[in-house]
């Protein structure tokens, strides 16, 4: 059951290029193995175990791997799956491709900024989107108490 929302072109976000761009090396000292695993290849963390499942606390959602802001906590909610989840990312922030492994089709989330997996998104969360971000938390950096940077053109 594929949603609406799922247009990608299959494509994996490694075959294109990002503004913030490392190499393989470089991403492994960057991050750690943890960070390295989601965020680089396209691994879960397991259910309940990031603390930014639990934290409500207003702030910034950063991109882990570049540090771009992709959600804020205004837009988070408690999906009660063990993972972080949003009902809308920041504008610009993140893009999505058509992932077909372990024999499902989901929709996964990168960062625009740097390709960086984040996730993914189903088409079962609260109004107004009715999309749920579900996000691994290692991928996620929380800035408390930050604005994103375009925060005062929004409504
Ligand atoms: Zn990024």
């Amino acid at each position: 059951m594929a949603g609406s929302f799922g247009r990608g072109d299959g494509k994996q976000p490694q075959d294109k290029d990002f503004d913030f761009n490392l190499s393989d090396d470089e991403w492994r000292s960057r991050l750690g193995p943890e960070r390295y695993q989601v965020l680089r290849a396209h691994g879960t963390e397991r259910a309940g175990t990031s603390p930014l499942d639990k934290n409500y606390d207003p702030g910034v959602y950063n991109c882990a791997g570049c540090g771009q802001p992709l959600f804020t906590a205004e837009t988070k909610y408690n999906s009660r799956s063990g993972w972080p989840s949003f009902w809308q990312p920041l504008e610009d922030a993140v893009e999505t491709t058509t992932d077909r492994s372990h024999f499902m089709v989901r929709t996964e989330v990168h960062c625009k900024n740097c390709g960086g997996h984040l996730g993914h998104v189903f088409d079962d969360g609260p109004q107004p989107t009715g999309l749920r971000y579900c996000m691994n938390g290692l991928s996620l950096d929380f800035h408390p108490g930050e604005t994103p940077p375009d925060s005062d053109k929004k409504g």
